[in-house]
């Protein structure tokens, strides 16, 4: 049997008529003879009566930490509303279908909830449907606990789901719909002329992905790549093929090109930071000063990261939302943090970057044109990353997809 899993993202299925072009696109790809398991995402963004965001914000209005095991309950809810408003539409053109929760669609995973990992897939009831002509619509971002307690797999997650069911099923391709062509080279929301890239390695989008593209999630890619499974990436709006991620292509006459990966891919961001510094001056002396310091935020669950220990400072990065309960930390431990609040990372990703002179000369001489002051830096064999003040985040985006020219064709 040839297999294909479509995923939709939310704005996909965000109003009838797209769900209705959702259809046609189901429809399209049965009839070229493939087996279609459809994975659903909740239906729009914040601000949607459906969207995950407002079930959170529901349940937060009333009790700012809520369980995390009622948190998943509620948070799972949207996925099923559009997968039985999906499932229904499809049944209305004629398609037999069949809803099924993540749980039943044998996503089995630990019971870490809020950010949960598939352990394993029983694709039982999934393949039952496909051998019946049936289209199984499942609800993503969701799986069960062995003990058989509903989880979510962290946000983004329904990317995760399609890919787990792609590699159980050993699917000929997972297609990801979404509302944008394909991976590009930046959020092209931010970067007007950024390029949709028409392929690349699971290792360039896996590197992205880390990073803040969150055009496809990380786990998802892992999941596809360990699996060898091809992953494309399209928009639900067009007919264009959108990005392949895959390690080589099939080309004429039985040849295989293989692709590799790009000196520079990408540039991208992420928000809600805040940088955290506290200098060493008078304390210096002291021994196990970092550890106090880090051990007192992981007391509390806090993770940091963008980490720099020197002998006059340490720096760091946390997520803005535990930026409060961290510097309250600190502050009782003794310590008198300086805290910059809205910072965001911007990182330039180029898998091959790797012992080519002169691409931190080009980041930095694109931010100091712009006059963009970089507040702490740091890179991998991957990427180099910079942390800047919230506010110069879309100006540092651009201006470093334009001074390495990643929107001209190559
Ligand atoms: P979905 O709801 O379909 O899962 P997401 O919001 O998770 O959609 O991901 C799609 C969004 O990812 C796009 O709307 C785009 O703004 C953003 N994005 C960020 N970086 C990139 C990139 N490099 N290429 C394409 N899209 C990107
Ligand atoms: N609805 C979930 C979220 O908003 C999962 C997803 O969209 O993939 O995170
Ligand atoms: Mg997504």
């Amino acid at each position: 049997m040839r297999i294909a899993i479509q995923k939709f993202g939310g704005t996909s299925l965000a109003t009838s008529d797209l769900r209705l072009r959702v259809c046609d696109i189901i429809s399209a790809t049965r009839s070229k003879g493939l087996s279609v398991v459809v994975v659903v995402s909740a239906i729009g963004r914040k601000q949607n009566p459906y969207a995950t965001d407002t079930f959170i914000n529901l349940v937060k209005e009333i009790n700012s930490y809520p369980s995390p095991r009622e948190m998943d309950l509620i948070m799972s809810c949207g996925e099923v509303i559009s997968g039985v408003l999906l499932s229904n539409q499809l049944c209305a053109t004629g398609i037999e279908t069949k809803f099924l929760t993540g749980g039943q669609a044998g996503i089995i995973t630990d019971g870490n909830y809020g950010s949960a990992h598939i352990l394993y897939v029983n694709p039982r009831n999934v393949l039952n449907c496909l051998e019946n002509n049936i289209v199984p619509v499942i609800a993503g971002f969701q799986g069960m606990g062995e003990n058989g307690e509903l989880t979510t797999l962290g946000r983004g997650g329904s990317d995760t789901t399609a890919s787990a069911l792609g590699v159980a099923l050993n699917a000929e391709v997972v297609d990801i719909f979404t509302d944008v062509e394909g991976v590009m080279t930046a959020d092209p929301r931010i970067v007007e002329n950024a390029r949709l890239l028409d392929a690349i390695t699971y290792n360039e989008i896996c590197q992205l992905a880390r990073d803040g593209a969150k055009v496809v999630h990380p786990r998802a890619i892992e999941i596809a790549m360990q699996g060898a499974i091809p992953l494309r990436v399209r928009s639900t709006f067009s007919d264009s093929l959108g990005t392949l991620v895959t390690n080589h292509l099939n080309g004429s006459n039985e040849t295989v090109r293989i692709i590799r990966d790009c000196l520079i891919t990408g540039i991208t961001y992420t928000s809600n930071i805040a940088q955290i510094r506290l200098n060493m001056g008078i304390i210096q002396e002291q021994k196990g000063i970092s550890l106090k310091v880090f051990k007192s935020l992981a007391d509390v669950d806090i993770s940091v990261d963008f980490i720099n220990v020197q002998p006059e400072h340490i720096m760091f990065t946390v997520p803005s939302d535990s930026a409060l309960k961290a510097t309250k930390v600190l502050q009782d431990s003794g310590f008198s943090p300086d805290v910059t609040l809205e910072c965001a990372k911007v990182a330039v990703v180029g898998a091959a970057m790797t012992g080519i002179p002169g691409v931190m000369a080009k980041v930095v001489e694109a931010l100091s044109e712009k006059d963009i002051p970089i507040l702490q830096s740091g890179d991998s064999y991957t990427n180099i990353w910079c942390l800047v003040k919230r506010e110069h985040m879309e100006d540092a985006v651009k201006v470093l997809h334009d001074k390495f020219e990643l929107g001209k064709k190559i």
